[in-house]
């Protein structure tokens, strides 16, 4: 429990108020925080009952955006999500003044391919990344894979698809939907596929050493996809010690 002090706290405006799902919805904002480095995360709160209350959120925004983004799971029982979900344009929101985390492109090493791994909202990170130009200069090949349990939930379509414009040799893009089948999708795990080597397939794209890996979302899917890429020797990325796969846990 925090204090009621808006010290850290800026006071921003509702924008825009996107529900994807009946459980997934996204907030673009207008509030002059401090500068932000695409793959930070932020702080929103809302004061509820005479109380500060706030949950770390990845902008999906780039610095080069006029506004900023988040996306969230809307948690039925949860202290700020359900309070969050009532928001409408030109509502007070607060940001946190300051953006925080490592999962940025600076902390990435050398390599030939970047793959970037999600489940659910861990795409919205990669999205922000993507608006930025260091992945695509710095890489040759871009390969964003997005796991969700329905095709509802494959969210920024059309922004995956003027990054896919743009690049048209450099990038694929990978949906996977889970829990039905859908054309045009896999129907598979993250790890699994990392397994039995369909990425490798679809993409035509080995993966190996010179393969860097960033990999957000569920903690369960991240702790056996590192497992999967260990053993196909990658390593974790430490600056202490450089390896292939940087994580970002979203609980
Ligand atoms: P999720 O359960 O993480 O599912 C998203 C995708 O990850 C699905 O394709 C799912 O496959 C897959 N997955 C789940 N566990 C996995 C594992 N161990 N290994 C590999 N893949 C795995 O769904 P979500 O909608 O992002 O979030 C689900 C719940 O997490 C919500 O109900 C919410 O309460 C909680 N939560 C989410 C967030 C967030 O930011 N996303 C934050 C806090 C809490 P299957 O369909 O096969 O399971």
């Amino acid at each position: 429990m925090q204090p009621i002090s808006k010290s850290n706290w800026i006071e921003g405006k509702v924008l825009e108020h996107k529900n994807w799902t009946d459980s997934l919805a996204s907030i673009k904002i207008a509030a002059r925080v401090n500068p932000y480095i695409s793959g930070q995360f932020t702080r929103i709160a809302l004061e509820i009952n005479n109380e500060i209350i706030s949950r770390p959120y990845s902008y999906v925004s780039a610095p080069s955006d006029n506004f900023l983004e988040i996306v969230y799971v809307k948690i039925p029982d949860g202290k700020l999500t359900p309070k969050l979900s009532e928001l409408k344009s030109g509502d007070n929101i607060l940001v946190n003044n300051n953006a925080f985390g490592y999962f940025v492109m600076s902390e990435i090493p050398k390599g030939d391919n970047l793959w970037l791994l999600a489940t659910g909202t861990g795409s919205g990170v990669f999205i922000s990344l993507l608006k930025t130009d260091a992945p695509w200069n710095r890489f040759k090949k871009v390969i964003l894979i997005h796991g969700v349990r329905n095709k509802e939930e494959l969210t920024y379509l059309d922004q995956i698809a003027k990054f896919k414009n743009k690049y048209p040799q450099k990038f694929h893009y990978i949906k996977s939907v889970t829990r039905e089948k859908i054309d045009g999708c896999l129907n598979t795990r993250i790890p699994n596929a990392i397994e039995n080597g369909i990425f490798e397939t679809t993409t035509k794209i080995k993966i190996s050493k010179t393969s860097q890996f960033m990999i957000c979302g569920n903690p369960d899917m991240i702790k056996e996809t590192i497992n999967n890429l260990k053993n196909k020797g990658l390593e974790i990325n430490r600056r202490s010690n450089p390896g292939n796969i940087t994580i970002e846990k979203y609980w």
